[in-house]
């Protein structure tokens, strides 16, 4: 199996074969915790995407020719060996990420039950008939595989992500293309090591390392069916926009500025655990984090001090380390960008409350540390309460009713997710009819993708229409064909 140790150089994973890039350029990967380089990955050049494309053509027949309860028996066998190497894969996605053990066991997990889901696929695939559609005549729809797709993913989830696509992808029986993120790239290549280990034909499966170029070649190449792209939304809608241009289906989910609405009537101990959990999981580095707290009337009184107590008890740390709540941001850029928007707070006049721009860890004083962040007085019309932080940033701010609520909501761009905190069913009903978002919480802080479920945001956060994941993937990875009969 592949492994994450130093120095190591990123290979492209080209028809079952480890392959060395034609790249002329690459970046380092480091721990963000430690600065210890862990490898480097290379940029990878169209000639690259060419090779992979050419690959996944290849493989592309027979591997439709398989059948889908054969294609679906790998897929048994890729979650056994998933969860028999679970403990060394999340390590290893700590270790390039730098979320805690136990965030890097949760997105394994949810990575896990796309695989189980896509198990389904002879079920999951089946077509429609009707007898008799005109006298004589029948009527069949068979949902066929169209050939080779690619994902392109961000480095929020460098394993859960990738497995929203490909998994499905492949049990419908096309062939496909990674590129993972160009910051965390290691961790999959173990996960592509136990597909081929569970029997995925070489081909199958390939992944090309890189960035802007190599994603350009993936979006432009004629050889390519479908896109999937996760990341921010400049380069959602970038990608969505070339992709269409060049004739393919594409999904592209974009950045997220989440809303958690606290209601008087809420149950506070819940409702602060959640909220803790959803701004400060992860570094707030989630599209699903909370960056608002919106408190309804009393209820901002009542949740501040609680809110604010917890988030200055939160342990930042090493992932590896015991009792490590909240892991460092990804990088030196990332960490400016997220102090940038600190800055920016202060003087577009919102009230900072806990500052976290000179958290520091001992042990490991070159980490990308950024402390837990609450400001208050803040609304939409600045830049931290309208724009996507993605760091361990909160904005509280106070309105009168759940319409005022949402009204704010509406005012920003993005409609990924949003959470209601309550004991009323009324107001959550309400909430859930108005909102406009995609993903609803009720009494939970992150409305988080479900295998079976459809994944994906709404407005500036998504373009498309079938999204990830539940019975929109196997939409997306195949088309339905009509046959009428008359015998
Ligand atoms: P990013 O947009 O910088 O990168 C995402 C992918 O696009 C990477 O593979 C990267 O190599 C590629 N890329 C970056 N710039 C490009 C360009 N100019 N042209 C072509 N390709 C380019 O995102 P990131 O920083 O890796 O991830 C964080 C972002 O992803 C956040 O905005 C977050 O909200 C979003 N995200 C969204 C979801 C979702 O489900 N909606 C899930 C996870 C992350």
């Amino acid at each position: 199996m592949a492994q994450v140790s130093n120095k190591e150089t990123v290979y492209n994973f080209i028809g079952g074969e480890w392959t060395v890039s034609s790249a002329t350029d690459s970046l380092s990967i480091e721990n963000p915790a430690t600065r210890e380089t862990l490898g480097r990955v290379p940029l990878s050049s169209a000639a690259d995407v060419d090779a992979a494309v050419a690959a996944a053509s290849r493989a592309f027949p027979a591997w439709r020719e398989t059948p889908a309860v054969e294609r679906a028996r790998i897929l048994f066998r890729l979650k056994e060996l998933l969860e028999e190497n679970a403990q060394e894969i999340s390590r290893s996605l700590t270790l390039e990420h730098g979320k805690n053990l136990l965030e890097t066991r949760g997105e394994l997990q949810r990575g896990i039950e796309n695989v189980e889901h896509a198990c389904g696929i002879p079920t999951l695939m089946m077509g429609e008939s009707l007898e008799d559609i005109a006298a004589g005549i029948d009527c069949v729809t068979y949902r066929q595989p169209l050939g080779v797709f690619a994902a392109i993913t961000p480095y929020n989830f460098p394993v859960m992500i990738p497995m929203w696509f490909w998994p499905y992808a492949v049990a419908a029986g096309n062939t496909f293309i990674l590129k993972p993120s160009e910051q965390d790239p290691l961790t999959h290549q173990m996960i592509v090591d136990l597909s081929t280990e569970a029997g995925l034909p070489p081909g199958v499966l390939n992944v090309v390392h890189g960035a802007q170029e190599t994603v350009t070649a993936l979006l432009d190449h004629p050889g390519i069916v479908g896109i999937s792209f996760v990341g921010s939304s400049q380069v959602a809608r970038l990608a969505y926009a070339k992709a269409a241009a060049a004739g393919k289906r594409v999904q592209a989910l974009g950045g997220a500025k989440n809303h958690m609405v606290v209601m008087p009537d809420a149950d506070f101990n819940i409702t602060n655990e959640a909220l803790i959990g959803s701004l400060f999981g992860s570094a707030g580095q989630r599209c699903l984090a909370g960056s608002a707290v919106v408190g309804v009337g009393e209820a901002y009184d009542k949740m501040r001090e609680r809110f604010l107590d917890s988030a200055n008890s939160l342990t930042i740390g090493y992932g590896l380390d015991e009792g490590t709540e909240m892991g460092p941001v990804i990088s030196k850029p990332h960490k400016e960008r997220v102090l940038g928007y600190i800055d920016a707070g202060e003087s577009e006049g919102a009230k900072l409350i806990l500052d976290g721009r000179d958290a520091t860890v001992d042990s490991y004083p070159e980490g990308h540390w950024v402390g837990p962040t609450v400001f208050e007085d803040v609304n939409p019309s600045m830049k931290l309460g309208s724009e996507e932080i993605f760091g361990p940033v909160a904005g509280l701010s106070r309105v009168k009713n759940v319409d005022e609520a949402v009204d704010l909501i509406q005012q920003v761009e993005y409609g990924n997710a949003t959470s209601i905190f309550t004991s009323s069913g009324k107001a959550a009903r309400e909430f859930r009819y108005k909102a406009g978002i995609s993903m609803i919480g009720v009494n939970v802080g992150v409305a988080a993708p479900m295998a079976f479920f459809p994944f994906g945001g709404a407005r500036g956060s998504f373009y498309g229409d079938l999204k990830a994941q539940g019975s929109d993937a196997i939409s997306f990875y195949t088309d339905r064909r009509v046959v009428i009969e008359r015998w």
